[in-house]
């Protein structure tokens, strides 16, 4: 899920992998940056201080200010507004989404390492562009990850894109792809 936060979780022969008491893999505070900014877990530069929304929507309005004909140029901007900014290749917008899915990208190639997962789903209110979104985190994940465990990995959108509510970004590994649990995921 790519929304206020990031998490994940991974799907194996047609279940939810449980970690303890939750199923949550918290993705969302991987270090990426050792000089970041603080996060409310502890630690600095986690992805989430990087490409949670509210960051996104934040740092997309501090650089706009500087642009008076930029149509992120107001006061308060909502995921919509910057999603229309990038159908409108609002040149902020778009160097802002490509370095989010970089750093997806990266994220997820360390997953697919590990879990070698036939299907990535990604749940997200920005995957009202992912045609712009996913090339980027699928060409990360390629030039980021091991050839052999790549192969097979397809990026998809959920169904659900903007509620904050549902741990939607699954990493699937040997579930049967018409099996119901996928069919649910998929329909939201
Ligand atoms: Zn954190």
């Amino acid at each position: 899920m790519i929304d206020d936060h990031i998490n994940a979780c991974i799907i194996t022969k047609g279940s939810i992998l449980a970690l303890g008491n939750s199923h949550a893999i918290e993705i969302g505070h991987i270090n990426i940056n050792f000089a970041g900014i603080d996060c409310y877990c502890g630690n600095q530069g986690c992805l989430e201080t990087h490409i949670a929304i509210p960051q996104i929507l934040k740092k997309a309005q501090s650089i706009a200010k500087q642009y008076a004909d930029s149509s992120l140029n107001k006061e308060k901007i909502s995921i919509n507004d910057f999603c229309q900014a990038i159908n409108l290749q609002d040149p902020i917008a778009v160097d802002i989404l490509e370095k989010v899915g970089r750093q997806i990208g990266n994220t997820l190639a360390v997953m697919v390492n590990i879990f070698s997962p036939q299907l990535i789903l990604i749940g997200s209110p920005l995957n009202k562009v992912k045609n712009q979104l996913f090339p980027v985190i699928s060409k990360q994940i390629r030039q980021k990850s091991l050839p052999c465990y790549q192969n097979n990995v397809s990026l998809v959108a959920t169904k659900f894109n903007n509620e904050g509510t549902i741990l939607a970004t699954a990493i699937i590994k040997d579930a049967l792809y018409n099996g119901s649990m996928l069919a649910k995921l998929m329909a939201g």
